[in-house]
């Protein structure tokens, strides 16, 4: 038995490379949107195979960006999963639209295009008219790829087509991740798919940081051009290069935009972070192969998907307690978890149980899967050279209080 100790949900580590670009930047005097920023950019699209990408200062204002040039106008309607954090959502109210909450799948916790075919149809039959009014043009969804183990690409696309809508992915949690369509096709990185942009975070625990920070990646160039305007009060495209020195000190506004630029001093972490991407992922696949292994013969709790068609980016690893089995309920479970040292995190409450959209009038039956789901959830540790000590101490831990 390991002897008792502190496991964190999440310990950041950054390098020597990190830290010496942040102080270069600093003595550089240029602390705002500049080079750094722009070869941050660079070097994402170059990494993904993609065209275009924006850096801002979260993935919330990507998405909030990304609704904007896809034309989002007040009283759409916009599929969004209940599965999820509040940020998926809220940018749509940011607008003035509305999101259709859209229940999860029980195994993969991505959203359930099954309950998002049944929910178009509530809405068209008056069935949800006391949250949406029938007429609802609905325009678009947002898939989001739990914990990083993508959507099935092929399937958005035909559901999105079926319907007419487009689609834009929250990759919050999905850098680096791939899907494909069978074990011997053909690897699509997130963001490569038919979805007008995708949005990573580079917040302080997801895959890769920048403190706080986000890129948005899309194929299209008109698309890309709009997000970088308004990314920066709506001022013309010269103006924006203005910040690196080089542009027209006479600039124009064209629409009222926002201000969600990345500073220089993010981009300078971020740079070197991507570099480790692939290095960092590497290593949550060990923690979670070796979380996988050790708790394969446990009936008291199911363990997160991973298969032959999954890059999994491992940002989480939820666990789903099995309640008829389990001797605690999972509020009780997590409490002795803290008392043993072992720090949890629940990924997360639907959003249709929280009291803003449960006034609007969603219901604890409009989403049955996730409602059902919700108590028996567990984060547990993963991250970046988490020490074999650590995980050893988390699954003990873990096994001791559900072994009957
Ligand atoms: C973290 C997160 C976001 C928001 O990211 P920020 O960079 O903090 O704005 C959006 N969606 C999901 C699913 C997230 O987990």
């Amino acid at each position: 038995m390991t002897s008792r100790m502190d496991v964190p949900f999440f310990r950041v580590c950054l390098g020597e490379d990190e830290i010496k670009e942040v102080t270069d930047v600093l003595r550089s005097g240029w602390l705002t949107t500049g080079a750094r920023v722009r070869r941050f950019e660079e070097q994402f699209t170059r990494m993904l195979g993609l065209d275009h990408a924006v850096a801002v200062n979260s993935c919330t204002a990507a998405l909030h960006l990304a609704l904007e040039a896809a034309g989002v106008q007040p009283g759409d309607g916009i599929l969004v999963p209940t599965h999820t954090f509040a940020a998926t959502a809220e940018v749509v109210r940011y607008l003035g639209a509305y999101p259709i909450l859209v229940d999860c799948c029980s195994d993969t916790l991505n959203m359930d295009l099954a309950d998002a075919e049944r929910k178009i149809a509530d809405v068209r039959s008056g069935r949800l008219d006391h949250v949406i009014p029938p007429q609802t043009r609905i325009t678009g969804m947002i898939p989001v790829h739990v914990a990083g183990y993508m959507m099935d690409l092929d399937a958005i696309n035909a559901f999105a087509a079926q319907h007419g809508i487009w689609f834009i992915e929250d990759a919050a949690h999905a850098f680096p991740a791939a899907w494909r369509s069978s074990p011997d096709g053909p690897w699509q990185v997130c963001g490569s798919g038919n979805s007008k942009a995708a949005c990573f975070s580079f917040y302080a625990n997801k895959t890769i940081t920048t403190g706080e920070g986000g890129m948005l990646v899309t194929q299209d160039e008109d698309f890309a051009a709009r997000v970088r305007v308004m990314s920066l009060h709506g001022l013309s495209k010269d103006a924006w290069s203005r910040y690196s020195g080089g542009g027209s000190w006479d600039y124009r506004i064209i629409a009222p935009g926002f201000k969600y630029n990345m500073t220089d001093i993010a981009a300078a972490i971020g740079i070197h972070q991507l570099e480790r991407a692939e290095v960092m992922r590497l290593d949550r696949v060990r923690c979670a192969t070796y979380y996988r292994q050790v708790f394969m013969d446990s009936d008291a709790f199911d363990l997160p998907l991973d298969d032959a068609c999954h890059t999994h980016a491992w940002h989480l690893f939820p666990i789903r307690l099995n309640l008829n089995v389990a001797p605690f309920s999972r509020d009780v479970l997590v409490e002795k978890m803290k008392e043993n040292g072992v720090s949890f995190s629940v990924h997360w409450r639907p959003l249709h149980m929280h009291p803003y959209y449960q006034n609007i009038g969603w219901r604890s039956e409009d989403c049955p899967t996730a409602t059902a789901v919700w108590p028996r959830l567990i984060s547990l540790p993963i991250f970046y050279k988490m020490t074999d000590t650590e995980l050893e101490y988390v699954a003990e831990t873990l096994l001791s209080l559900t072994k009957r």
